[in-house]
Order: structure tokens, then sequence, then C-alpha cells
């Protein structure tokens, strides 16, 4: 099994992967099977996996993407990789992503920007595109990722693929390379929702060595998947249906909310007044965070150091402009602003006010429905390199992923068509399907159902 997907990633010109090394491969699947022998296997065991750039481990490097880590190794194993590999799974390799999973394209990587599988000329979506781009080509059955602001769900949708952001704090950020520490969340993207359910199943728990992480009881994320979805009520906020909609990706989703109906459920409309406001609230907490959190790449500690310098202020200087990126020099350039005397009141905190509001906007709305659905995003992929230099394109095209990320809900993301047109119709639609917390479970149903 692991060679046949080693077969295919060589064979593959996506950019999907940014580490592979089959002699380890191999020597783990070896492994894997001697546990099978021995009949002491999990449901996991020998299950080939490829992990996001942005997980640390032992063995492989790990880069985010970014210049900054070119050669980085890591002396230990991220929570979850760790979790992996205790269940059995077997690496592939690493995979490409957004530098610190900054992007909506997967275009930011220094290690050059994935094709969609889809189609070649399209974006895969981002951060993690490669993530997304190997469940689309069967390059991997199983891979992490993560979400800060949509970065599972998006680039799930752009590649027909279903991916699920669990509710913050179920998944150990421990080793996840930190981007904005309040909204970061690892999560699985596979085939089926039934597949991101037994990797959800491995992936969460709590871990001590991650300070938000959640103490619950350990449940079967799988559990409700035959449910019945006769009752079911599902919110539909009018504020996803607006002018920025692409009529295609509307039409889709419509049509997947008639299917719902036609399941049992009933559609209920709901509004969540202040999503708009999550772009300027993110791209404001976001980068703050982001800039605290990547002071650490300082050319002492991590990663690239300048070649030459006259002193350590220079060494610093000089290591940070080679190392990062534009778009992540952007956001720390933000981030140090609104943090800022005089500016923090005005922007930071305002910023945490209004997340507040955005949550409260979703308590409300769980009043009338069980579960929230709409769009991922806006339009379907769009080409490569036509927004690459458009940064607020970018952020625009986050709208309805960051409300769920600023408030901390579980989200997922299920195939549910293709645009319209001669480009178009090649390209993915998403549905996004959103939760109250903790409510991984019926999400997973929902979608099953579906699928
Ligand atoms: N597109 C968003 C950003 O650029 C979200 C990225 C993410 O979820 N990691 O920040």
């Amino acid at each position: 099994l692991a060679q046949h997907y080693l077969n295919r990633i060589a064979a593959s010109d996506l950019n999907a992967f940014l580490h592979v090394n089959p002699e380890w491969t191999l020597q783990q699947a070896a492994a894997a099977d001697a546990r099978l022998a021995s009949g002491n296997a999990g449901v996991l065991t020998g299950v080939p996996i490829a992990h996001k750039d942005i997980f640390v481990t032992r063995d492989w490097r790990s880069t985010a993407g970014s210049r900054m880590l070119e050669n980085y190794v890591s002396p230990f194993d991220a929570t979850v990789v760790d979790l992996f590999n205790k269940a059995g799974t077997v690496t592939l390799g690493k995979l490409n992503c957004d530098e610190f999973a900054m992007g909506s394209s997967n275009e930011n990587s220094y290690f050059g920007a994935v094709k969609n599988p889809w189609d070649q000329t399209a974006v895969p979506g981002g951060s993690s595109g490669g993530s997304a781009a190997a469940i689309a080509a069967r390059l991997a059955p199983a891979v992490t990722a993560t979400d800060t602001g949509g970065s599972i769900r998006q680039p799930a949708s752009f590649c027909g693929v279903t991916g699920i952001k669990p509710t913050y704090g179920s998944v150990s950020r421990y080793g996840m390379i930190a981007f904005a520490s309040s909204l970061d969340q690892g999560g699985p993207i596979a085939q089926t929702a039934e597949d991101c359910g037994i990797l959800l199943n491995a992936m969460t728990g709590f871990d001590e060595r991650d300070s938000t992480s959640l103490e619950r009881k350990k449940e079967d994320f799988n559990r409700d998947l035959s449910k019945s979805l006769q009752g079911l009520r599902i919110g539909v906020p009018k504020e996803f249906f607006s002018d920025g909609l692409a009529a295609d990706v509307e039409q889709a989703v419509r049509a997947a909310l008639a299917e719902y109906e036609k399941l049992g459920a009933t559609l209920v409309e709901i509004s969540l007044p202040k999503t708009e406001l999550s772009i300027p609230v993110y791209y404001v907490i976001a980068p703050a965070e982001a800039s605290s959190n990547l002071s650490r790449f300082d050319g002492v500690r991590y990663g690239h150091r300048a070649a030459d310098y006259k002193d350590l202020n220079e060494m610093y200087k000089k290591s940070r402009a080679e190392g990062f990126g534009a778009e992540v020099k952007r956001r720390i350039l933000v981030g140090a602003y609104v943090l800022s005397h005089g500016y923090y009141d005005a922007y930071y905190l305002q910023a945490q006010r209004i997340r507040r509001l955005i949550a409260q906007d979703f308590a409300a709305a769980f009043e009338k429905c069980d579960v929230i659905m709409g769009p991922v995003a806006p339009t379907v992929a769009w080409d490569l390199g036509s927004k690459a230099d458009d940064p607020v394109a970018n952020y625009l095209a986050d709208i309805f992923t960051l409300s769920t990320s600023l408030a901390g809900l579980p989200g997922m993301s299920i195939p549910c068509g293709f645009g319209q047109g001669e480009k178009n119709a090649k390209r993915p639609v998403g549905l996004q399907i959103i939760g109250n917390y903790f409510d991984e479970a019926k999400l997973l149903n929902v979608a099953h159902q579906f699928q």
C-alpha cells in the first residue's frame, strides 16, 4: 500500500509534497506489517498518511513552507504526529503549504505553488493546499492539516475533498509551528466524512503541553454516522448568500440544501450580522499573534542565519529579511503596528471586542438551528497567479470561513458539485457545515448522510 502511494507521488507534478523518503516510509510499513501479523493492530495500523509541513517531525525536515526553516529538523515530534505514529500509520512525507500557514492559495510557499489536481491552472486553496491536493490526486489516503481562518475547509472545497476543523482546543497545538495561537487548530482531510472521523478519533485528546488543550472524555466521532436527519434544523445565514457570492457556487450550495430537505431536514433562515466584520477582525488578531509568535525566528535559535553581518543587530535584520517571504513580513508589520502603544486600544482591543460579538451571533443562531450551512468560499478555485500580487483580494475570499475560527467552532467542508462555464465546470464547490461547540459527531453524521 505504501509503495502504491510512493509510486503515485513520484509520478505527480503537483508540487504537493516537500519531503519524501521512500526508505523511511517502507521501514515504517514493514514495522506495521509486523504489528498486523502479531495481531496487535489498530484501525490505522499500516494506513499511509502525510503531514502538513507545519507539524514538526523528528525524522523529516519541518519547513512551514518558509526559507527561514529550509533545513530545520525538530528534536521532537508534534503531538499529532506522535499519536499517529503510535497508532501505526506509515508516513509518506511532508506536505507543501503557505509560508507559516499564511495564505488562501498556497502561492505563498517558498517552495512554489501547489497545482489543483482538477485543473492544473487553478490554485488548490490554502494554506493546506498540499494536503488537499494530495487527497484529491490520490497521493495519500489521509493527511493532516491546520485551520487558522479556513485553511482546512477552503482547500478541501477547492480540491473537492472532505475536511474538518474541530472545536478549538480539541487537537493539541504542541509541535504545530505557531501562526495565531488563539485560532490555530489541527484537523484531517480525507475522501469522506467517515475517514475524517477515524483520523479525528486518533488525533484529538488532552495534552498538558498545550495550555489551551481541552480536557474531555474520549469519544467516537463516528458514532452517529448512520443517524437519520429527520427533523434536523439547518440554519442558512443570509449574510453567506450576499452579493459577493458567485452564481455557480450559490447554485451548487442551494442544490445541496435541497438534497438535505429530501433527507428530512428543514431550512431555517438565520442571521450572522457580524460576518462582514470577520475580515478586519481576523486580519488584526491573526497578524498580532503572528508578529509575536514569529519573533522567535531571530537567526540564533532556529533556522536561517545570514552569511555575513557586522553585529548582532544586523544579523537579526538580515536573517529575518532573507528568511521571511513578503506575506509574512506584511503580517509582522501589521501585527507590530496594531499592538503598539497608541494603536493597541483602537485596533487590537477593538478587534477582541468584536470577536466576542461574532461568537454571540453564533450562540443566538444555534438557538434556532442544529447546524449551519453555506458556501465555504465565494468562488471556485481561481487561476494560479491571478491574485498573487493582491493580498486584499485573498483576504476577502476568506469571508465565510473566518467567523467560525474566531468563535472557535467546529466546521467542515464537503464536496457538493462543480462551478459552471467552460473553465469552472472542472473546479469543485464545497458545502460548509458549521456546528456548535463539540458537535463534531453531528457534523460527520450530517456530512455522511449526504455522501
Ligand atoms: N487565509 C487565511 C490567512 O491567510 C487563513 C489561513 C489559515 O487558516 N491558516 O490567514
